[in-house]
């Protein structure tokens, strides 16, 4: 039994969020078989809330394509179908999540090239260019929107001109910008991007999705697995018979926490908030002498902040400090995991939160290292 007086713990983890009570509530929602009118309905409204927090997705004839995994499973489904057999696809990679794009092309065994730049420089749209100058025969570049392994909000305006000079498509990793961060559906030559229910949009972990170009879909599919196959499950959704069991649950919430998003204003409201409450845990670390780990505040996302650890202290420490007082932070990533520490202020996360943590944050330097 949990105890309703024990304080609550705040995730400030990119993802899964602290859910607000409208969408925990909607969790509880009826029992579902997904092959009935009810089910088709919900996943519809989803379908059409997912196209309308960027309105010129819908005027730009992209589809949301639902299916039942975490973000990773959206973005392997993206790239899988998308990418075809005797395509090319040069990925822009600065972190984890750029990486990892590379490691599906590869497990998918399809053709790529991965510039894989340092994980705090911006993408090194120069040593692209020359790849493709190098090489033909690229049909797909892939680059992840936010990095989250640094906080970085890649500026995709460059890939999209490149994309635009050598005649490629664009697919992007939008799982940690989605509902938060501006995607120019209408300017960028995206195909596709991919994202989840338990980031910026608030719901909870299970469902997530691609937004996809109508055409792109008329291609015959790439897919090398039969679970992460777009067309599968566009064609079941066009006649309400989802190929695979979805996560009803999930899926509950998703339509409310995206009623939610559109109550509190949508995507704008949504990131003016967020640079908010990044601003303020910037001002409070900063004055306990804690530095950015990147350098450019210009290349900040307004949903993740990564910092360096202050001198002589590890991250042990922090985490388990800030854990007893109730927030959950993260650690670094690869080579930066004993340098840094990162902070999400994604959910449902207030002012008095960010003072608390910021306040928990000075306690636990005041102790001896
Ligand atoms: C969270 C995240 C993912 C996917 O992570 P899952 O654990 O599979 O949900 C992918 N890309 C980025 C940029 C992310 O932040």
């Amino acid at each position: 039994m949990t105890n309703p007086t024990a304080m609550r713990t705040l995730l400030l983890n990119p993802g899964p969020v602290t859910l607000s009570d409208r969408v925990r509530a909607a969790l509880a929602g009826p029992d579902l078989c997904h092959r009935e009118v009810e089910y088709e309905n919900l996943a519809a409204e989803v379908g059409r809330r997912l196209l309308s927090v960027y309105p010129a997705a819908a005027q730009e004839g992209y589809t949301a394509v639902l299916l039942t995994g975490s973000g990773t499973a959206a973005v392997e489904a993206m790239v899988g179908t998308l990418v075809p057999p005797d395509g090319k696809a040069l990925v822009a990679a600065n972190g984890v999540y750029g990486e990892r794009m590379a490691r599906m092309l590869a497990a998918q065994r399809k053709s790529h090239r991965l510039i894989a730049g340092d994980w705090t420089r911006p993408v090194d749209t120069d040593r692209i260019e020359a790849c493709l100058a190098a090489e033909g025969g690229f049909t797909h570049l892939l680059a992840v929107h936010h990095e989250t392994t640094t906080g970085r909000l890649n500026r995709i305006e460059d890939l999209a001109a490149l994309c635009r000079r050598h005649g490629l498509s664009l697919l992007l990793d939008t799982v940690s910008s989605f509902g938060a961060e501006e995607i120019d559906f209408s300017g960028w030559p995206l195909e596709a991007c991919a994202a989840t229910a338990n980031k910026c949009l608030h719901g909870v972990p299970g469902i997530s999705f691609v937004l996809v170009r109508g055409e792109a879909l008329r291609r015959p599919s790439g897919a090398t697995s039969l679970y992460l196959d777009l067309h599968g499950y566009h064609a079941g959704a066009a006649r309400g018979q989802p190929p695979f069991t979805p996560a009803v649950q999930a899926t509950w919430a998703l339509c409310e926490a995206l009623r939610e998003l559109e109550d509190e204003g949508g995507w704008r409201a949504r990131r003016d908030r967020y640079r908010m409450l990044a601003g303020q845990v910037a001002e409070g670390l900063a004055g306990l002498g804690i530095v950015p780990l990147l350098d450019d505040p210009e290349a900040l996302s307004c949903v993740l902040r990564a910092w360096h650890l202050p001198a002589g202290r590890a991250y042990g420490p922090l985490h388990e400090g800030l854990k007893a007082a109730g927030f959950v932070i993260y650690a670094g990533q690869g080579d930066l995991a004993d340098r840094m520490f990162r902070i999400s202020t994604m959910g449902a996360v207030t002012e008095t939160d960010v003072a608390r943590l910021v306040e928990t944050v000075a306690a636990i330097l005041r102790r001896a290292a």
